[in-house]
């Protein structure tokens, strides 16, 4: 639908004025045409249940609506004869409040506005702001491996905040420290950011890039990722303005390499989030993922919301590989050619120029300045998240048997064994809960059965489905004879 004209359009049957009459303008900036408010009106009165009364009559006088506000006096009460006297009850009618009945509308829904004449309230304040050596320790409770990604957050993290707090972003201008990491599906991209956004006490939204599309489109609009972004902060928008977004897969926007078409898909999506990330006011619809009738808009101030991309980037080690051969062959490409072939963590050289090359475009790239990558977790990497994170899975496990007074252990050959399977499946840590899944029901369903196991022992002969795990049983205490 084309919207240039001046010409005011029905928010519910979007037929212009020209054609349904004259607009009604609701609250919200709505404006509906007579036909449809009619309509609404009439199957809202004939819904079964009770909604007050929506007759649109006439505006309450001043009186009146004081009157409505006070105790009814004495003999006053709502009898048809007195009901008679005073004449017809009267309210307004709010679209608002029909939205609100529906869920998904976004009404009802109270938005804390910032007041825009005041100086923002640091949600961290700069005292509290932990150092980055402080913010990497505390990642390291969680995040097995992945120390340069630590460390290049936690001063990307950290440097945020302080320029936030200290509301340099608009005097110098510092870059923003929008960070774009790319890594194998399952290396803890997500993880990371949700870790960070949890020991911050920020609010955090995740997205996906593969549901984005432009405005208009079907699909979630750009903005619907603040949408979410003002729920996780509990609709308070100034909170939401200083909280971290991430979108996940962004590699599945970029621009396709190879091909005589132009694309117009992904780049256009990567074009549409450019005023995001540097810093826009944008509005945005509360409550509901894409801008449409009844659903109230609020502004965020993206300048210092924290963007961080993540993808995958299946591939992207070609380019390297080609860059990498290039720089380094002066010459002599034939001798080097697989030299980086076995190299299982090309992806750590990553350079601005490869996700160019890739498909990104530079104008997307300038407003990331951290790119960084994360490694391809090892078999023993997966064996330390099996049980060295604070909530590692395999400790998870232990406090549920914990409770039924079993003692679970796993001897360092299962953990293993499961490390091994998971490598196998190459998609990561998520491998791992899949696997001991797969095992552990039959041990959290046979155990119970039995009050007098004690303790049982997982085995990797157990997981390589060669034996049984150990079990002991407690020391029943004798009971002795009178
Ligand atoms: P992706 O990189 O695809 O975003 P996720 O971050 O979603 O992967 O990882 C999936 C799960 O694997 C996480 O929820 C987390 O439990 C676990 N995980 C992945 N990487 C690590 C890691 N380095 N340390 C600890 N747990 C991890």
């Amino acid at each position: 639908m084309d919207n240039t004209n001046n010409e005011e359009y029905c928010h519910l049957c979007h037929r212009p004025a020209s054609e349904a009459g004259k607009m009604i303008h609701l609250p919200t900036n709505i404006c509906v045409c007579n036909d449809c408010l009619q309509g609404t009106i009439n199957s809202m009165n004939n819904m079964p249940f009770n909604f007050g009364n929506f007759g649109f009559t006439q505006a309450p006088s001043q009186d009146n609506a004081r009157q409505e506000e006070t105790e009814p006096e004495e003999g006053t009460e709502d009898t048809a004869e007195n009901k008679e006297k005073k004449g017809p009850t009267i309210s307004m009618i709010n679209l608002g409040d029909i939205a609100g009945m529906f869920p998904g509308m976004g009404q009802g829904v109270k938005v804390k506005k910032r007041d825009k004449d005041k100086p923002i309230t640091p949600i961290i304040d700069l005292k509290d702001i932990p150092a980055p050596h402080k913010i990497k320790e505390m990642l390291d409770e969680y995040v097995v491996g992945q120390e340069k990604a630590k460390k290049i957050m936690s001063v990307a993290v950290y440097n945020h905040y302080k320029r936030v707090a200290t509301g340099t972003m608009d005097d110098i201008e510092i870059e923003k420290s929008n960070m774009l990491m790319i890594g194998p599906t399952g290396c803890g991209k997500t993880y990371l950011v949700k870790t960070l956004a949890r020991i911050l006490n920020v609010p955090l939204a995740i997205a996906d890039a593969t549901s984005l599309t432009e405005a208009g489109y079907i699909g979630d609009d750009i903005e619907s990722v603040l949408t979410k972004l003002l729920q996780a902060a509990d609709n308070d928008v100034e909170k939401a303005e200083q909280g971290i977004v991430f979108i996940d897969e962004i590699d599945k926007i970029a621009k396709k390499r190879n091909t005589n078409h132009r694309d117009v898909s992904g780049e256009s999506v990567q074009q549409g989030m450019l005023k995001l990330l540097e810093g826009a006011e944008i509005e945005v619809p509360v409550g509901a993922n894409s801008k449409n009738a009844m659903v109230p808009m609020v502004t965020i101030d993206t300048q210092n919301i924290l963007f961080i991309c993540g993808g995958a980037f299946p591939d992207l080690e070609e380019v390297i590989k080609e860059r990498l051969n290039k720089e380094s062959s002066m010459g002599f490409k034939a001798d080097l050619k697989d030299k980086y072939d076995e190299d299982d963590n090309l992806l750590l050289q990553v350079k601005v120029e490869d996700v160019r090359k890739y498909g990104m475009i530079p104008e997307f790239l300038g407003r990331m300045p951290v790119l960084f990558a994360l490694e391809a977790l090892s078999e023993d990497m997966l064996a330390k998240i099996l049980t060295e994170p604070k909530n590692a899975i395999l400790k998870q496990y232990r406090k549920l048997l914990e409770l039924d007074e079993v003692d679970l252990q796993f001897d360092d050959d299962a953990v293993r064994q499961i490390a091994k399977k998971a490598k196998e499946k190459e998609v990561g840590a998520r491998a791992l809960r899949a696997i001991i899944e797969e095992f552990m029901l039959d041990i959290m369903y046979e155990i119970p059965k039995d009050d007098n196991i004690g303790r049982v022992i997982i085995t990797g002969d157990y997981i390589e489905n060669k034996g049984a795990p150990t079990i002991v049983m407690r020391n029943i205490p004798r009971i002795e004879q009178a």
